[in-house]
């Protein structure tokens, strides 16, 4: 059997989660996930749809984007799963999916302004979006450029890849990522979730105000604080 079975088992069942959450239509979307002892990462095949996905079809890439077991194509968005990886040395799994509200506010070019406990519980900042790919970027190595463009939207914004697990890029589509591949999809469904409110939130308050700190602190404290207290 096969050294990288368990992230392909890992990438397959995440994968079939987005079809399922209504996060993707057609073959849109992709979930990795990665062993980082084998600096290895498993990902969807390119243009296969959901229902004929199998794990033995999974493919396996390392962290400079070559193929290393698979006998499809990788998925186009490959590279920028790989620059992420690369770059950050915490996380074990990516998701990008094109989910409706999410792609909007991306679309917009907007940030997703913190309007209440749902977003709050998950991160006390709006979620960012990354400005458009400039023409040089798209030009060249494309999908490669879109990991450095996450990576410095969030530098520049002095935000820490541990703390926000998920960003819009201008005009196209969201990506999360996390420690585990079912955790990537976890943020993937919040984060559509989330855009859904702030869309509704403007459409009947077009003043409405952002969360105030109290609340913010509160409801992030009181799942992920030292004092944490939500759960079992
Ligand atoms: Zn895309």
């Amino acid at each position: 059997m096969s050294q990288y079975q368990h992230i392909k088992q890992e990438a397959f069942e995440a994968n079939m989660q987005l079809p399922k959450l209504g996060l993707v239509l057609f073959t849109f979307g992709n979930v990795s996930a990665a062993d980082r002892s084998l600096n290895a990462f498993a990902i969807k095949p390119s243009g296969v749809p959901y229902h004929q996905l199998s794990t033995e079809e999974m493919v396996v890439v390392d962290f400079d984007g070559n193929v290393i077991e698979g006998d499809l194509r990788p998925s186009s968005d490959t590279k920028t799963h790989a620059v992420l990886y690369k770059n950050w040395s915490n996380i074990g799994g990516i998701v990008h999916t094109h989910s409706t509200y999410a792609t909007a506010w991306a679309q917009s070019q907007r940030d997703i302004p913190i309007y209440g406990t749902t977003h709050a519980d998950h991160l006390t900042v709006d979620i960012p979006c990354a400005a458009p790919m400039n023409n040089e970027m798209i030009k060249g190595n494309y999908e490669h450029e879109t990991g450095y463009q996450i990576i410095n939207c969030l530098k520049e914004k002095g935000l820490s890849y541990i703390d926000i697990e998920m960003i819009l890029v201008g005009n196209h589509a969201p990506f999360t990522w996390a420690k585990t591949a079912a955790k990537a999809v976890y943020n993937s469904a919040v984060l559509e979730s989330v855009a859904k409110m702030a869309l509704l939130t403007e459409q009947i308050n077009p003043n409405a105000v952002k969360l105030k700190e109290a609340l913010i602190k509160k409801h992030y404290d009181r799942k992920h604080g030292p004092d944490s207290y939500y759960g079992q």
